[in-house]
């Protein structure tokens, strides 16, 4: 119950970071006293994995009898009438949930300023963005408001704000983890991810939620490995790894030069390490983020056509008639970036233009898959920045183009599918931290954490 009650008061002595959206602080106490009491009187009984792990949860993932609410104003007051499989379980190795915590509105955004709730504020710069889309999840890691945070990772969301706010961020392979119960942005791409601040706790976590779903039929079907065993002394070996960096990525004009030069010197300190370094080429980087948003606003707009002020609880008032319901509703419901991308998708997937954009789009990413298969083929993993630049300061980037080319290191991963981990490695001149990524083939969680974790422990 001490372990609750400490976080509690790191919300409220911190809540100018405006991290969680609700905290369930009662029923985190009265559960934390259940498993006390399990302690004290059957020391002996079965315990879960989790058995008193305090986790907070993005804002768009669903715990039966709470609120969710994707900051967003449409879903009012709306409280879920399932649990995610993720949250289940979760609960079911006596985890204990905390709270609900801010993003940017269903999802979309790098910044966080995209809630309808406010902004996330870096606790190691409060005039900066914590990143997003999940950056309550990142902060309540950086600020120690909870042991592990889920986040959601469309495009980047998990990674990026990890990177901004020195945490360990790690989206698992598309299907890893079941998306019964998480809030659709773009379903090819959703993937609930964590952020942690080990490697280790992330491989447990992982453990925990992986595996088949009778819910969600693009689930991987294989049971899952118990991947927090990967780093036990009998498993886990140094051997050397094939690592593949990409040469147009460490050349992006976007590139801080700074991250660049610390990159250099990482694939060096790699090379000197044993491992077998070289780079490949991917020249489809200035494509990679027009094609990102082009699938994802398109399956957007689907997707979030489902609020319409008649299924869901917030309904505009003084309306005349369906029509009226359908856009005072979603005009006053839903944030500017939201709007602009529903717009955007319906345009990308309407006649006349559907073959120009979407058609289009598609043919990309297929292309993007089989270059990645290519240097999988040769190689254990990719390296690269997670992002171009250390987070920026709270309302500087006002044009939405500017933000979305900032994305251009981490929708590799979900256009591919692929798993992908972002490792608190670095400090900037500057001050402020940031990431490297590692990337695998789809499927190979298991690869990805080993390599991880043989990377984050490498003496400097
Ligand atoms: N920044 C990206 C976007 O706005 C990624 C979001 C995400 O991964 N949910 O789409």
């Amino acid at each position: 119950m001490q372990v609750v009650q400490y976080y509690l008061d790191q919300i409220v002595d911190q809540s100018q970071l405006n991290v969680f959206l609700e905290v369930f602080s009662t029923e985190a106490l009265t559960k934390a006293m259940e498993l006390d009491e399990q302690l004290r009187t059957r020391p002996d009984a079965p315990r879960g994995k989790l058995f008193g792990v305090v986790i907070g949860i993005k804002d768009v993932i669903c715990y039966k009898g709470h609120k969710v609410r994707a900051a967003s104003k449409i879903l009012g007051d709306f409280e879920s009438v399932y649990s995610a499989t993720a949250v289940e379980r979760l609960l079911a190795e006596d985890a204990i949930i905390l709270g609900s915590l801010n993003c940017d509105e269903f999802g979309m955004g790098s910044t966080n300023e995209n809630s309808a709730f406010g902004p996330v504020r870096n606790a190691y710069d409060q005039t900066k963005v914590p990143g997003g889309s999940s950056g309550g999840s990142a902060v309540a890691i950086q600020a120690d408001m909870c042991m592990i945070a889920l986040g959601s990772d469309t495009g980047g969301s998990v990674r990026q704000p990890a990177s901004f706010c020195d945490v360990v961020g790690f989206k698992p392979s598309y299907g890893r983890i079941s998306r019964h119960g998480l809030i659709a942005y773009a379903s090819s791409f959703d993937q609930i991810g964590l952020l942690t601040k080990s490697v280790e706790d992330a491989a447990l976590s992982l453990e925990i939620m992986a595996g088949p779903d009778a819910y969600d039929a693009t689930c991987l079907q294989e049971e899952p490995v118990t991947y927090s065993q990967l780093f036990h002394p009998s498993h886990s070996s140094d051997k050397p790894l094939k690592i593949a960096y990409i040469q147009q990525c460490l050349d992006h004009p976007g590139l801080d030069p700074e991250i660049r030069e610390n990159m250099r010197a990482k694939i060096d300190q790699l090379t000197q390490a044993g491992h077998k370094v070289s780079a490949v080429d991917f020249p489809y980087m200035d494509q990679i983020v027009a094609t990102y948003y082009i699938l994802t606003t398109a399956e957007a707009s689907s997707n979030l056509s489902r609020y319409d002020g008649v299924h869901f609880a917030y309904r505009a008032k003084d309306t005349k008639n369906l029509e009226e319901v359908y856009t005072k509703t979603r005009t006053a419901g839903f944030g500017m970036e939201v709007k602009r991308r529903i717009m955007l998708g319906t345009f990308v997937l309407s006649a006349g233009y559907f073959d120009a954009y979407y058609g289009q789009a598609q043919k990309v990413r297929r292309i993007l898959q089989t270059t990645s298969d290519k240097i999988y083929e040769a190689h254990d993993l990719i390296v690269l920045p997670t992002t171009t630049s250390t987070a920026f300061e709270l309302g500087a980037k006002q044009d939405p183009v500017s933000v979305y080319l900032s994305d251009v290191f981490t929708v590799l991963a979900n256009l591919i599918g692929s798993p992908a981990i972002s490792l608190p490695l670095f400090k900037h001149s500057n001050g402020m931290p940031y990431g490297l990524q590692l990337l695998t083939k789809r499927g190979a969680d298991a690869a990805l954490l080993s390599a991880a974790h043989q990377i984050s422990s490498m003496r400097v």
